[in-house]
């Protein structure tokens, strides 16, 4: 990694070589400085190109180094801006491919600015709950205008390069090689006497900038609510257009530093880098070899096996469905078409992508047909049964090397392995409901599941845009099983006191997509009933709240029975609280001998999360999850944890785990408050005690 300096005739060439994106790590910027000083050094130099290697001209930071003091180390970006920008020879970016965050910043100290057409060009630091802090506030309004400068910055996204080829923000679009092309700008900057332009000496013209920019905060204010980036750029961009430049540089840097201590960027950067490692396996090579997958089939076309079928078909994967009866074939690839009719109707798929994609789902009723497929996935009925008939055929019909896998919930993917000769080859892939919607991916590891199978799932889920997460086998895996808990304070809350709907407005103020009674109708309550009859019985011990076993016994399953712990009006989602419920609900607790008392928000919120954490704490302790970053990323892509809080084992570490702790005493205590309970996790208590937390801080 360097920046090669190499002069062509009087131009020195500084090429960014850092791989795979010329990250502005501390090598390249120490190379860049040294090179520009080079170039003024040498009196055979008239001018200086600052090109990209390889796939871009710079993706910005090198993320490689965030969080690390070789960050912010001299030469800092500011110091190689403030070097570019103090060149008496003139300095040009030739920029292709890609020029983002501080790679763009860099682009913009130049004197001269050329570029090829699908470069794309971006701000995106207010992704990380940031903004662009090396002068990108600053100069790009004085180049593409205030207006388009404010929708880049606050919004984070890429526009390609010859959107913006009208504005000052290139001096030239090159047309083939780039080199060649800002070779010639170069010469013809010298040979012209082209005065150096400095985009810090331009202006930031706008009509009204005062109103636009007040217009802007509003609405800005009201669309980003919990995060204060979006807000914080606006006011970033109207230091650009009222004050002179120095100060506005200064306005910038204060608002960068604020917001680097925001918890809400905290959590941004935990889950940008969570998600990152989550597809790293620590005892998997990165570089294990994977089984190559080019089709797919899937046993079961319900509600699962579809949404499953479809994640490959967008993919451009060929996939066949296999059913036992033709009906339900019909009905399930039925489905899929209307699914995919929808999304043409809406405008987000061309008639053209849906018939291709369309094309590449087929039925079977037939084994013979599926046995060539690379990787077979299992979402038959939940019971072990249906699952052993299934497995044991398809240890049968597969090609050796093919990836068997179960959509399983709830069963023990060991003893699914165990039906089949190659337990080597089967895996759990624990999809979420819609399949083809949901994000997360629970990869779950058996004993014996191969280290390559583990790399192609994880390689997979990439190629179907999920977000895999590795999960040891336990019963409900990572997700669920810490769900449960989560449920069964939720439950115990309303026994206690808090009616549904009081507990499900607490959790969505706290910034859940969905409060847990109001997810439970969604999901419908027998999948829960079901799993609590089968705890009555295996594990006597653990106490549960049985309200909501009353409501099903009315036949209350949720949205799909018209009612649930809410009632629904016909055809209609939008809960509706249902005095009947109430009544059943207070009754209740005085048949069980509670005195009915008034919950707090905080105590609600912090019941239910807390559950969430000590059941985390549990699971990193027994290895099924191999980080908490991991238990964070499930839990904000397939549980509508909030994003700004960063998941719940980085809320219980920005809380503090001593907190946590003093909390979960404390819950102990309540009248009818369950001590076993509360007993913290092994691994929460030591962390606590030796002043630590689950996530490196
Ligand atoms: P479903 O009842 O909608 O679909 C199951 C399908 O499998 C039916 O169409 C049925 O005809 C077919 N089937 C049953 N036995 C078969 C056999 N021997 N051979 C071929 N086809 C057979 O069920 P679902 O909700 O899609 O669940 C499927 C699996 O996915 C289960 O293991 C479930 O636990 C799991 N899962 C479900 C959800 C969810 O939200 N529904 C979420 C995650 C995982």
């Amino acid at each position: 990694m360097s920046a090669p300096y190499a002069l062509h005739g009087n131009v020195a060439v500084i090429t960014l070589d850092n791989p795979p994106v010329n990250g502005l790590g501390h090598a390249l910027r120490t190379a860049i400085v040294d090179g520009l000083a080079a170039a003024q050094d040498d009196p055979a130099v008239a001018a200086i190109v600052l090109i990209g290697a390889g796939r871009a001209f710079s993706g910005g930071a090198d993320i490689r180094e965030f969080n690390s003091p070789k960050a912010f180390a001299e030469p800092n970006l500011h110091t190689v801006i403030r070097a570019v920008e103090a060149s008496t020879k003139p300095v040009i970016a030739a920029i292709h491919a890609v020029a983002m965050g501080g790679g763009l910043e860099l682009a913009l100290a130049c004197h001269f600015r050329v570029a090829v057409a699908g470069a794309q060009i971006a701000l995106p630091e207010v992704k990380l709950g940031l903004l662009p802090g090396a002068g990108g506030t600053q100069r790009l309004p004085r180049v593409v205008g205030l207006e388009a400068a404010l929708n880049m910055i606050v919004s984070g996204t890429t526009v390609p390069s010859e959107k913006l080829a009208k504005t000052a923000l290139f001096d030239q679009v090159i047309e083939g090689d780039l080199l060649a092309g800002a070779l010639a700008f170069a010469k013809a900057a010298v040979d012209e006497k082209k005065p150096l332009k400095l985009v810090r000496n331009l202006k930031v013209v706008h009509p009204n900038p005062e109103a636009f920019l007040q217009f802007a905060a509003n609405t800005v204010a009201a669309v980003a609510r919990n995060y204060p980036a979006p807000s914080a750029c606006v006011e970033a961009l109207k230091a650009a257009a009222t004050l002179p430049f120095e100060q506005g540089l200064k306005k910038e840097r204060e608002l960068f530093l604020m917001l680097m201590q925001t918890p809400e960027s905290r959590a941004l950067r935990h889950a940008f880098f969570a998600e990152r490692a989550a597809s790293k396996i620590p005892d998997v090579p990165e570089d294990t070899p994977p089984r190559p997958v080019k089709s797919a089939a899937i046993i079961g076309a319900g509600t699962m096996g579809g949404g499953i079928a479809m994640n490959f078909a967008n993919a451009g994967i060929p996939v066949t469905l296999l059913e036992m009866k033709q009906e339900a074939l019909d009905k399930g690839l039925g489905v899929i078409r209307k699914n995919y009719e929808n999304s043409a109707k809406k405008g987000r798929l061309t008639p053209e992508k849906m018939q291709q994609r369309v094309d590449l789902i087929k039925g079977t009723l037939n084994y013979a047909d599926i046995g060539g497929a690379d990787i077979v996935i299992e979402a038959v009925f939940e019971d072990m049964g249906v699952k052993e008939q299934v497995f044991k055929k398809l240890d049968e019909v597969m090609k050796p090397g093919a990836i068997l896998a179960s959509n399983t919930s709830t069963l023990d993917v060991n003893k699914i392995a165990a039906f089949t000769k190659r337990p080597q080859d089967v895996i759990g892939t624990h999809f979420f409901s819609p399949a083809n919607v949901m994000k997360l991916l629970e990869i779950i590891r058996g004993k014996d599941t191969a280290k390559d199978v583990l790399a192609t799932t994880m390689k997979l889920s990439k190629t179907i845009k999920k977000t895999g997460v590795v999960s040891g086998v336990c019963d409900g895996f990572i997700g669920n099983r810490m769900l449960e808990q989560y449920l069964r304070q939720a439950m115990f809350l309303v026994e206690e006191g808090a009616l549904p709907w009081e507990v499900d407005k607490a959790m969505e103020k706290f910034g859940w997509a969905m409060g847990p009674f109001r997810m439970s109708d969604m999901a419908g309550l027998d999948v829960g009933w079901y799993i609590r009859k089968r705890r009555y019985v295996e594990k006597p011990d653990m106490v549960y709240s049985r309200w909501i076993d009353k409501i099903c016994e009315m036949g209350r399953f949720g949205q799909k029975t018209g009612a649930g712990v809410y009632k629904y009006e016909a055809g209609k989602r939008d809960p509706i609280p249902d005095p009947l419920v109430q009544e059943l609900i207070v009754n209740h607790s005085k048949e069980i001998g509670v005195a009915r008392r008034k919950i707090t928000d905080d105590e609600i919120v912090h019941r239910c999360v807390y559950a969430l954490v000590n059941e985390g704490a549990k699971i990193l302790e027994e290895g099924i999850a191999a980080r908490a970053s991991d238990i964070d990323i499930v839990y904000l892509t397939g549980y509508g944890f909030p994003l700004y809080r960063g998941g719940p084992m980085l809320y219980a570490d920005s809380q503090g785990l001593v907190n946590v702790i003093a909390a979960m005493k404390k819950f102990a205590k309540n009248p009818h408050g369950d001590p076993g309970f509360w007993t913290p996790a092994a691994l929460l208590a030591r962390l606590a005690a030796d002043g630590k937390t689950f996530n490196p801080s």
